[in-house]
C-alpha cells in the first residue's frame, strides 16, 4: 500500500510527491500522458529547448518560492518581452509608453497619452459586454488594434458577446518599462522544466500512460489517500454537468534559418490571422544553433479528448465547480489540487505555493 496516490505528474503533483517523500510518506505518481511535467513539459530538440505546451516563464515576487525552485535548477536571466503584430506593424506589450507612441506618433509624455485616450474613449450608460468595457477604458483605437481581434480569437466569440468581467482592468504604464512581467524574480530554467520535474520525482514510483479514470479500482486498492490533479468534474463522472475550458492547438515547425522573429513571443491581434501567437523557442535560452523551431498557437473550443488548458471562470462554471468541491468533502482521503483539480488559472509560483501548503497541512495532521 502506498500512503499517497498522486494523479498527475505535473508541477502540483510533483511538488507534493517530492515533499511527501521527504517526510517519509510513500507515493505512487501516475499520469495519463507518456511524459512527466504536465504542461510545463519541455523537450530538447537538436539543442533547442522546446516548450511543448506554450511559452513558460517562471516569475514571482515571492523570494521563498524563487529559492525553492532554484534548488532544482539554475535559471537564466531571461526577461520576457512580448510584441503584438497588427497588420504587419509591431506594437509593444503590455501597454506602455512605446505602445502609445506606436499608435499615435504625436504623444510624448503621460499627459499627452491620457489626453489621446480620453478623446478616444466612449462613455456608455451600461457596460454589459467586453467591447464596451475595453473602449471605456482605453478608447477605440487601442481596442481595435490590440484587443478586439486577439480576444475574439482567444474566446471564440465576438467581444460584444463576451462578458465584461474578462477584463477587470487594463494595466497601462506611461513609462518605457516593456517587461511583460514586473515580478522581482523571473527567468527560464537552463535545460528546461522537465529536468526539474525529473529531480522532484527521483526515487519515487511513477507510472506513465496510466489513466486514473480507466484504472480506478486497482489503483485505489493500492493506496490509502489520493491527491488528484486532473479534472474534478471528470473524477465525479460529470454528475452535476461538465465544466467548460478553452484549449489550444499547437503547430510546430523547424526552419533552416538562424532566427524567424525578433522576440520569443509575438501576439497576432488581427482577427484575420487564424493563430494568436508565434513562439520562437530559441530566444528563451540563447541557443547557438543554425536552425530554429517555432510554434503557432491556435485557440480552440474544448471538448472531451482535447487538453483543457484554460478554465472558463464565469459564474455558471464557478457555481458548478463549487458543487464538485462540496462533493469532495464527503471523502476524507481525497484531495484535489492544481489547475484542473481546483478549476483555477494558476501560474507556476502559485502552484508551488499551494502544493507546499497542502503538504504542510498533511504533516500537521
Ligand atoms: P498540469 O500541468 O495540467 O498537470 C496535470 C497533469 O495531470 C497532466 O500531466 C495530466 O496529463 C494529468 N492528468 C489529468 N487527468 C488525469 C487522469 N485521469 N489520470 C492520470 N493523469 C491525469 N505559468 C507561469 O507561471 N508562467 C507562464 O509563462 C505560463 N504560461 C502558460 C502558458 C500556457 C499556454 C498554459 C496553458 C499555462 C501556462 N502557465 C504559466 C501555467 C502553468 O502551465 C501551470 O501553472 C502549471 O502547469 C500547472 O500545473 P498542474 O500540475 O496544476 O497542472
Amino acid at each position: 500500500m502506498y500512503d499517497y496516490l498522486i494523479v498527475g505528474a505535473g508541477l502540483f503533483g510533483s511538488v507534493c510527491a517530492y515533499e511527501l517523500n521527504k517526510k517519509g510518506y510513500t507515493c505512487l505518481v501516475i499520469d495519463k500522458r507518456n511524459t512527466i511535467a504536465g504542461n510545463i513539459y519541455t523537450k530538447n530538440e537538436d539543442n533547442i529547448i522546446v516548450h511543448e505546451y506554450g511559452a513558460h516563464i517562471f516569475h514571482t515576487s515571492d523570494e521563498k518560492i524563487w529559492n525553492y525552485i532554484n534548488q532544482f535548477s539554475k535559471f537564466n536571466n531571461y526577461i520576457h518581452k512580448v510584441k503584438a503584430n497588427y497588420q504587419n506593424k509591431l506594437y509593444s506589450l503590455p501597454f506602455n509608453f512605446y505602445t502609445f507612441k506606436e499608435i499615435w506618433d504625436d504623444v510624448y509624455d503621460e499627459k499627452s497619452i491620457i489626453n489621446k485616450i480620453n478623446d478616444d474613449k466612449v462613455e456608455f450608460k451600461e457596460i454589459d459586454n467586453l467591447e464596451k468595457k475595453a473602449i471605456s477604458l482605453v478608447g477605440k483605437k487601442v481596442y481595435e488594434t490590440l484587443i478586439k481581434g486577439y480576444t475574439q480569437k482567444q474566446w471564440g466569440r465576438e467581444c460584444s458577446k463576451l462578458p465584461p468581467f474578462i477584463i477587470e482592468r487594463i494595466p497601462v504604464r506611461y513609462t518605457c518599462d516593456d517587461r511583460y512581467f514586473n515580478d522581482k524574480y523571473q527567468g527560464v530554467p537552463i535545460g528546461g522544466y522537465t529536468p526539474i520535474i525529473e529531480k522532484m520525482l527521483e526515487g519515487i514510483d511513477v507510472r506513465l500512460n496510466c489513466d486514473f479514470i480507466k484504472e480506478k479500482e486497482p489503483l485505489m486498492s493500492e493506496c490509502k489517500n489520493i491527491i488528484y490533479t486532473g479534472q474534478i468534474d471528470e473524477f465525479f463522472d460529470y454528475k452535476y454537468g461538465k465544466l467548460e475550458y478553452r484549449t489550444l492547438k499547437f503547430e510546430k515547425k523547424k526552419l533552416n534559418v538562424d532566427f524567424y522573429q525578433n522576440y520569443s513571443v509575438i501576439n497576432f491581434t488581427d482577427y484575420n490571422v487564424p493563430y494568436t501567437r508565434i513562439i520562437e523557442h530559441k530566444h528563451f535560452d540563447n541557443c547557438l544553433c543554425n536552425d530554429t523551431i517555432i510554434t503557432y498557437e491556435f485557440p480552440d473550443k474544448w471538448e472531451n479528448g482535447k487538453e483543457p488548458f484554460y478554465p472558463i471562470n464565469d459564474s455558471k462554471n464557478n457555481n458548478l465547480y463549487l458543487k464538485y468541491k462540496n462533493e469532495a468533502k464527503n471523502y476524507n482521503n481525497l484531495i484535489f489540487g492544481g489547475r484542473l483539480g481546483e478549476y483555477k488559472y494558476y501560474d507556476m509560483d502559485d502552484v508551488i505555493k499551494s502544493a507546499l501548503n497542502l503538504v504542510s497541512n498533511i504533516a500537521k495532521k
